[in-house]
């Protein structure tokens, strides 16, 4: 059994070495409502910048704590069940999965997983038929005021990530007309092209982002999926239409930084978003989760048709996760970054 060590930091980029492999031992015994469970993969996700934090900034993120297993998203396998609802065999999810190997859990902290779903691709469950689908999914929604016919430009940053490069897929299923990705590198904004169906995009790492957007959008911007805030998203907003929408989704740009979530705009770009009336609420998918069921069977559905493309990074070893999630922060992941404990 293996678990790691975190070291707390509050500015800083994090990096490989703040993750330890240590070995442990496990409750001999399964008590009654308790299951015994085999890792098969584990997800790394951008917010675990703010669990590394003694204060996370959030309500609902407790800090992850010195010399405890870390925990996140992850799906295993049961091995031996004292809880009714669950069986040896069952495939298992669970938002707060311990990083190790093996682990004793409550059964009531755990979701059953229906594998056929997602023809048995079991990882797709800690990305788009799970909760990047989902913020994806909800996010557009709730907060991008999107309508078939209506000839809307949907742009997306962040675009090959996990959570955007369904945004983008999901903005054009919904009734976009144009939907433009912006990404990190001339691969990814191939993918989204080829792959994706996106119409075109933009590697803001080249060239000038402002003046590739005035070219690619010609009608202006009518809802914006924002994953990353910062000068890209000031770019984009200086582009949008009166009474357009931002999906406040997230600001990685700034989760290295100790500034408050959501990040004020600069006050140039904030008298845009108020004079255009531009809304920007911010959206976080845990409030949703009243929609949890229907819209998992909705995004299962299309993954099945082909109609939404999924991506993964897949990083093998519990052993490499701190490096899988340092990747994922500095842009190494095309789609979900998952780590694959067993098999
Ligand atoms: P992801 O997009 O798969 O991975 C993160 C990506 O961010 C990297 O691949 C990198 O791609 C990009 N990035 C890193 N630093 C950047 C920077 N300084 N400027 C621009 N791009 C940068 O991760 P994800 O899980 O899908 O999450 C995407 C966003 O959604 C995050 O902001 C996350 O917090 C948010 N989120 C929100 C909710 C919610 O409920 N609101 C739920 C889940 C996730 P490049 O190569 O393009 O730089």
């Amino acid at each position: 059994l293996f678990n790691f060590k975190i070291i707390l930091g509050k500015n800083g980029v994090p990096v490989a070495e703040n993750f330890q492999l240590q070995q442990s031992t496990i409750p001999d015994t399964v008590q009654d409502g308790q299951v015994r469970v085999r890792t098969l993969y584990l997800s790394v996700d951008p917010y675990m910048r703010c669990r590394m934090n003694e204060d996370t900034g959030s309500d609902y993120l407790l800090p992850w704590q010195l010399s405890e297993a870390a925990d996140g998203g992850g799906i295993g396998v049961v091995e031996e069940s004292k809880h009714n609802n669950f069986a040896k065999g069952d495939f298992v999810t669970s938002f707060k999965w311990p990083w190790q190997t093996v682990a004793v859990l409550d059964g009531s902290s755990l979701q059953k997983l229906v594998p056929q779903l997602v023809d048995g691709r079991l990882s797709f469950f800690l990305g788009a038929a799970g909760l990047t689908g989902l913020t994806a999914l909800l996010g557009i929604k709730e907060k991008g005021h999107v309508s078939a016919g209506a000839n809307q430009t949907m742009v997306v940053s962040g675009a090959a990530g996990a959570c955007g490069s369904l945004a983008g897929q999901i903005g054009r299923l919904e009734g976009c007309s144009r939907v433009v990705g912006i990404a990190g590198t001339d691969e990814k904004c191939s993918i989204l092209v080829s792959e994706m169906g996106f119409d075109a995009a933009i590697n803001y790492k080249k060239g000038n982002v402002a003046e590739q957007l005035r070219e690619l959008c010609p009608g202006g911007v009518d809802v914006y999926f924002d994953n990353v805030g910062g000068d890209i998203s000031d770019a984009v907003i200086n582009q949008m239409n009166r009474n357009s929408h931002i999906i406040l989704c997230g600001q990685i740009s700034q989760y290295n930084k100790d500034v408050p979530y959501p990040p004020p705009l600069p006050p140039e770009v904030e008298k845009i978003q108020k004079e255009r009336n531009i809304t920007r609420e911010r959206f976080l998918v845990l409030n949703y989760m009243d929609k949890q069921e229907a819209s998992v069977l909705q995004l299962c559905q299309w993954i099945r048709e082909g109609k939404l493309k999924v991506r993964e990074t897949v990083v093998e070893g519990l052993e490499n996760i701190g490096a899988a999630f340092q990747s994922m922060m500095n842009g190494g992941n095309i789609g979900k970054q998952i780590v694959s404990v067993s098999s």
